[in-house]
């Protein structure tokens, strides 16, 4: 008798996979959890690690009997009208699926807007209509200091300090630096193979406007002959004395690492050097900007564990200070 094939519930031939998308819009009442009702929103630039730690932000909110909501699109979505939709409940299976893609499934958005007192205003009317009370802020230096301003305006907010520039204070490792690096190191790494193969030396610009954390590890990462980062530059004749001494040591290439927030970006650094040293340096020169490329890598393991221990956090942190605001900034 032969033995009937196993079937799996979505993975039959031809069957897609399902599309991760935010449940229609629902008014307030239809949550009939009865603890407290939180948001979360992504804002300012998407960094890997953000839909693990929306994923937990959910979840560990569910636990507790909390209702979660979904902010889309940043501070823009929460000053947003209510009837567009953009604050809708959150369920666990919503979030399902998630923790192995990069960027935001919540979306992201830049709203200037939000450092005005007036506008903010139109979020806390939005939440407190919703009858939300707590807000998980999931970004940057920007969106923190919109976290900060929405606390001064007596809401609680917890922040994740989440940007692949790693340039936040108070925090060691930014969520979504680590893939960042590891993008970019793999990038440097496959520019080495052709660079080699053609006697040349690549310039290449990695993020990071005010912070050389990006530059510093991925040109220490790849053996760089020089990184010019914002915190230690280097003068473009002191780069053609590094990419000189590869050339007469007999390397067959050079690294010149630039964060883009340098004094001269790798395009003006190469017109330089080729202007003023082309004849000492030996090498061709080419220059590559990695730009938004860094931002789209898979989650290393690193961010995804960072990402669910932040928002696991960011509930357990909302839960014992009930009573109290609390300042993400703190
Ligand atoms: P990131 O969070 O990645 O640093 P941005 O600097 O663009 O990205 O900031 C994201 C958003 O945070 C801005 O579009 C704005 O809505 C909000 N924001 C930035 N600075 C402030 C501020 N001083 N006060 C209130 N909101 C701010």
């Amino acid at each position: 008798m032969g033995r009937t094939p196993r079937r799996f519930r979505g993975l039959e031939r031809g069957a897609t996979l399902p599309a991760v998308t935010l449940p229609p819009t629902e008014s307030a009442e239809s949550s009939d959890r009865p603890g407290r009702r939180v948001a979360v929103l992504t804002s300012g630039g998407d960094a890997a690690g953000m839909n693990m730690a929306i994923r937990a932000v959910v979840r560990t909110a569910i636990t507790h009997d909390w209702q979660p909501y979904g902010v889309q699109e940043g501070y823009a979505g929460l000053i947003a009208p209510l009837e567009f939709g953009h604050i809708r409940p959150l369920e666990a299976r919503d979030v399902g699926g998630i923790l192995g893609l990069g960027g935001t499934v919540l979306g992201s958005a830049r709203c200037p807007e939000f450092a005005q007192p007036e506008v903010r205003r139109r979020a806390l009317a939005n939440l407190a209509q919703l009858g939300i009370d707590a807000l998980v802020v999931i970004g940057g230096n920007g969106s923190q200091a919109g976290a900060h301003a929405l606390f001064q305006d007596g809401i609680a907010v917890v922040g994740i300090a989440s940007t692949i520039d790693n340039d936040l204070e108070g925090t060691d490792i930014t969520l979504g630096a680590d893939t960042a690096a590891n993008v970019a190191c793999d990038a440097v790494d496959k520019l080495r193979v052709t660079s080699s193969s053609h006697r040349r030396a690549s310039i290449v610009e990695v993020m990071g406007r005010d912070c050389g954390y990006l530059g510093l590890t991925v040109g220490l990462a790849c053996g760089a002959e020089a990184i010019v980062i914002p915190e230690a530059e280097m003068s473009p004749a002191e780069v053609a004395e590094r990419i000189e001494d590869a050339y007469r040591r007999g390397k067959k290439h050079a690294t010149v690492i630039v964060s883009e927030g340098a004094a001269l970006d790798g395009a003006a650094l190469a017109r330089i050097l080729e202007a003023e040293h082309c004849t000492r340096i030996g090498f061709d020169l080419r220059v590559t900007v990695l730009g938004h490329v860094q931002r789209g890598g898979t989650p290393t393991i690193f961010d995804r564990l960072l990402g669910a221990r932040l928002g696991h956090a960011a509930i357990e942190r909302s839960e014992e200070h009930t009573s109290e605001l609390q300042s993400p900034l703190n």
